[in-house]
């Protein structure tokens, strides 16, 4: 039997993966459109459909964007099947935290995702995580709000950005990965969404006046 491919919402906020060189340095220009046209792999295995929320360096990414991504999500929550949000590295840890909480009980795939090298660059892990992303968000066993970088499925709540250059940026704190692509294939290290039960909860409102 050939299942239907999956549809996917790729959702764009900026950073490196979305950036070109201009006299000022490296900047996110590069929309979710064209993001898409990087993975044309994708094709084979789910349908993509693109918005460009923002495009910004993640570092300033504030609790406001945080509900306009959510609210990204419950509003096309019906339509698709997953979601890929792209994002600068720097504060991806950040939102994936805060989207846990601002989607709860997701029985379906929010994976964010970025890159250390702009999509464009010949040389680039930019090509592999949005392809690994969309894959994942493909897979009948993600759910919930992940982030994938360097072939990794990491919890949203547990992803912290410990490198600054090589590929391998994110680690996963006191939890083990969830899964892992390679190549073509997603393995599956907890494979528990038999056990989600509930509806899926969206909340709209964030307390500002909380620091470190
Ligand atoms: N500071 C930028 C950002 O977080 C660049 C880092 C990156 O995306 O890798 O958007």
């Amino acid at each position: 039997m050939v299942s239907a491919k999956k549809r996917i919402l790729l959702i764009a906020t900026g950073g490196t993966i979305a950036c070109k060189r201009s006299d000022g340095g490296l900047t996110p220009v590069i929309t979710s459109h064209e993001l898409l046209s990087y993975v044309p792999a994708a094709k084979s295995f789910c349908v993509v459909h693109t918005l460009q929320l923002m495009n910004i360096d993640s570092t300033n990414m504030q609790a406001e964007h945080w509900i306009a991504i959510a609210a990204a999500v419950e509003k096309n929550y019906a339509k698709y099947d997953g979601f890929v949000i792209t994002h600068g590295t720097d504060t991806m840890a950040y939102t994936a935290a805060a989207l846990s909480y601002l989607i709860r009980n997701a029985a379906k795939p929010v994976i964010i995702t970025g890159a250390q090298k702009p999509i464009d660059m010949d040389v680039t892990d930019a090509r592999t995580n949005l392809l690994d992303s969309l894959r994942i968000a493909s897979d009948d066993r993600a759910y919930g709000v992940n982030i994938v970088f360097d072939g990794k499925l990491i919890a949203g709540t547990r992803g912290k950005k410990e490198r600054t250059h090589s590929y391998n940026a994110f680690a996963s704190i006191n939890f083990p990965y969830l899964a892992s692509v390679q190549d073509d294939r997603c393995i599956f290290y907890i494979d528990d969404k038999a056990g989600l039960a509930g509806d899926t909860v969206f909340s709209h409102e964030l307390d500002e006046k909380v620091t470190l």
